[in-house]
């Protein structure tokens, strides 16, 4: 079968690799009908997250069960299943806790030995406890399968950053950040009721998806220009809930000047650089607590799930490119260089 693999910095290929195959009980093999190329994909395609020769990538995909180990229970050959972006073997004390990013059997797809996501197949350790099931008929609504890939980690991971900077109906969000995880937190805190959603970025065909996805407000400027601006549409005071979605020093330290005294930061951009700009002395201050980490987005899929399929949430607009698997290497570039926000990939 073919799948991307990398290389080295910018040098992404799609190569002819084994067969996914069941190795153990209690995998299935999922036959890939979309995934898609991540933000944090592109802090390896960039050369800062390291990367052995040759190495899958890609961690997020959606498709059909092709075949099953025989201690899976839950899942046939036929069926249509997403897979969050990391597997868990749903036992463990983590996986009962719901942090299924700890679980202590877990791993990420594109891990040295095993599958990645942008490829024909993937092989898929703990099935029954990683995969979603979702209704037959979605198979054939081009549309909806693609806010439904969302749910292996841009939509999860928004709805992370909006748990942990505690949206509640009426609050004041701010997002920093348009890339695909921002724009589906402007989508989850929407979802859990904020009254007033302030978006950070300043690429307009970004910030007008926000726009549609529930921001009441645009910032466009950065840093300091972008604290003064939030703090001007805030009465001076800051958000309550403050959503932080880049993992830049520049962009912590923003979400550090505008969260309200006792407010909260999610974080969820990963974070890249020493420090990430928190400045320990204003979170003590102004009594701001952060919250956050990788999300464990296979716990949110449950119930994020109804909301997309009944049309109340969709994300589908965040990809604006879908390629072939022979076209993923051009997607990289395009996420690069920032042409894409967000790239489709059907194999
Ligand atoms: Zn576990």
């Amino acid at each position: 079968m073919r799948a991307t693999t990398i290389h080295a910095a910018h040098d992404i290929r799609v190569d002819e690799v084994p067969d996914a195959a069941v190795r153990k009980p209690h995998d299935a093999v999922v036959q890939v009908l979309r995934a898609c190329i991540c933000g944090s994909d592109l802090w390896a395609y960039r050369g800062s997250a390291a990367r052995e020769k040759g190495q899958r990538i890609g961690h997020e995909f959606l498709g059909v069960i092709a075949e099953t180990g025989a201690e899976v229970t839950g899942l046939s050959v036929g069926d249509l299943v997403v897979a969050p972006f990391m597997w868990s073997d749903g036992e463990c004390e983590y996986c009962a806790d719901g942090l299924t990013t700890s679980c202590v059997d877990g791993g990420f797809w594109g891990d040295p030995g095993s599958d990645g996501g942008q490829g024909e197949a993937v092989r898929v350790p703990y099935a029954d406890a990683t995969l979603v099931k979702l209704p037959a008929e979605a198979a054939g609504d081009d549309r909806l399968l693609t806010g439904l890939l969302a749910l292996t980690d841009v939509l999860g991971t928004g709805h992370h950053a909006a748990l942990g900077a505690g949206v509640r109906p009426g609050s004041t969000v701010a997002v920093v950040g348009d890339g695909a995880v921002g724009l589906c937190a402007v989508l989850a805190a929407r979802r859990l009721g904020a009254e007033r959603i302030i978006a950070l970025g300043r690429h307009q065909a970004r910030t007008d998806i926000a726009r549609t996805f529930g921001a009441t407000d645009v910032v466009a400027e950065r840093g300091e220009a972008a604290v003064a601006a939030v703090r001007e549409l805030t009465r001076g005071q800051g958000a309550h809930a403050v959503i932080e979605a880049v993992g830049t020093e520049q962009s912590m330290g923003t979400a550090v000047g505008i969260t309200r005294p006792g407010g909260a930061i999610g974080w969820v951009g990963v974070p890249h650089g020493s420090g990430n700009g928190l400045d320990m002395r204003a979170l003590f201050n102004h009594n701001i607590a952060v919250r956050g980490g990788v999300a464990p987005v296979r716990s949110y899929i449950p119930e994020l799930l109804p909301d997309v399929l009944d049309g109340t949430l969709d994300p589908a607009p965040v990809f604006d490119l879908t390629v072939d698997l022979a076209g993923v290497p051009d997607g990289y570039r395009a996420m690069d260089d920032r042409t894409a926000l967000k790239v489709l990939v059907k194999p």
